[in-house]
């Protein structure tokens, strides 16, 4: 057999990974192997995949439009529905013009593949997501990661004018933020470009939910890409790449996972722009995410578990070995709670850690189940 499938290694580590079956799952709750759970694993921060408002959309432009687009963008995929989102998004993030993809993963691929060549430099943060890491390790581009959030580390590394910043504005598996004020001012000052991934910071933090540029009072011009996606706070699918009009036809053009592939279905489409109408305007979820955020930190600080300082809805508590994470989080079930059990090569050696993630969907009564069954666990 030319291929080696063994996976007893990894099982021995404690680092095989199974593929759980869902039966339903309905924003703070979820069903799987025929019993109920609180959903703490999720990243449906405001609880937006259930909206009537967004299942009303994608219903309506299913009926109206088919469910699927049919052809890749530049062939006959890209129709009326996603320029309105496109728009939209565009209006209300302060962008030139936007392009969008079918997930996040191919949009960070698509873009620095399509950017950088082997001339260039990319600076990465060493905790960015695997999908911009493994992006910079298959692009031709030299490649230096540099020790999270450290600006003086980074700014020894940069070269001048020679390629591209990237870092995310809420960090996927500890809930920190990127020093954006800091990056911003190195990128100007090196004559590089700057990217975010804001995956988990959109629709959460910032002036009406518009990331965490905006929560650090950082202008979106200072950046030249914005990535953001609709898996997370939006509550659907799907990813798009912001910047100038000059960048964004570059990319219709030489993106290729956007080119060769089927664009969005129109249902998909309508339910992000409804998504999107709605977020703007959900500053009552935003103030009952901080809320649960406050009400578990409060209620977890007694562990004798690092809590990362994070003030999003991703609160990691570090356990370090992988085994005791694994007991931990079946233990947790066992009491109705499902919460991630995150390790290696996800997050560094040594460092395996539950990833609890809160949503404007929980009640008080279920953080409060949580950090109960969390003391009992000990
Ligand atoms: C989830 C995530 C992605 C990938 O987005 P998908 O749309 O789920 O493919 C990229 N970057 C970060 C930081 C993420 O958390």
């Amino acid at each position: 057999m030319p291929f080696n499938l063994s996976l007893s290694e990894r099982e021995a580590a404690g680092l095989k990974r199974s593929l759980p079956v869902i039966e339903r799952v309905e924003g703070r709750r979820l069903w799987a192997d025929g019993k109920g759970y609180l959903n703490f694993a999720g990243n449906d921060y405001l609880g937006l995949s259930q909206a009537a408002e967004l299942r009303a959309a994608a219903d309506a432009a299913a009926r109206e439009f088919g469910v699927g687009a049919v052809a890749s963008p530049l062939v006959v995929g890209h129709q009326a529905i996603h320029r309105t989102l496109e728009n939209e998004l565009a209006d209300w993030l302060g962008l030139e013009a936007v392009l969008l993809f079918s997930s996040g993963f191919s949009a960070n691929q698509a873009v620095i593949k399509a950017l950088l060549g082997k001339e260039h430099w990319l600076w990465q943060d060493r905790l960015n997501h695997a999908s911009l890491q493994e992006a910079g390790a298959l692009s031709p581009a030299r490649m230096q990661r540099f020790a999270h959030n450290n600006m003086a580390v980074l700014a020894a590394k940069l070269k001048p004018e020679s390629g591209l910043i990237v870092s995310e504005g809420v960090f996927s598996m500890d809930g920190d933020q990127g020093d954006w004020h800091g990056l911003t001012q190195l990128a100007e000052q090196s004559g590089n470009w700057l990217m975010i991934d804001d995956a988990h910071g959109l629709g959460v933090l910032g002036n009406q939910g518009r990331g965490t540029l905006s929560e650090q009072g950082v202008a979106a011009e200072k950046v030249q890409i914005t990535m953001g996606t609709f898996g997370k706070a939006l509550g659907v699918s799907g990813a798009f790449i912001g910047g100038s009009r000059a960048l964004i036809e570059y990319l219709h053009n030489h993106a290729r996972s956007y080119v060769y592939s089927t664009h969005l279905p129109p249902p998909q489409a309508a339910a992000i722009l409804a998504a999107v109408r709605l977020v703007q305007k959900a500053g009552d979820k935003r103030e009952q995410l901080r809320e649960r955020v406050r009400q578990f930190r409060e209620g977890v600080a007694s562990l004798p578990f690092e809590l990362l300082p994070s003030a999003t809805a991703i609160q990691p508590l570090i356990v370090g070995d992988e085994r005791r994470t694994l007991a931990l989080a079946a233990h947790l079930r066992e009491h109705g709670c499902w919460v991630g059990a995150i390790r290696p090569p996800t997050v560094p050696p040594g460092s395996a850690r539950l990833r609890i993630t809160l949503s404007a969907a929980h009640t008080r009564e279920d953080v409060q189940r949580l950090i109960e069954i969390l003391h009992r666990s000990l």
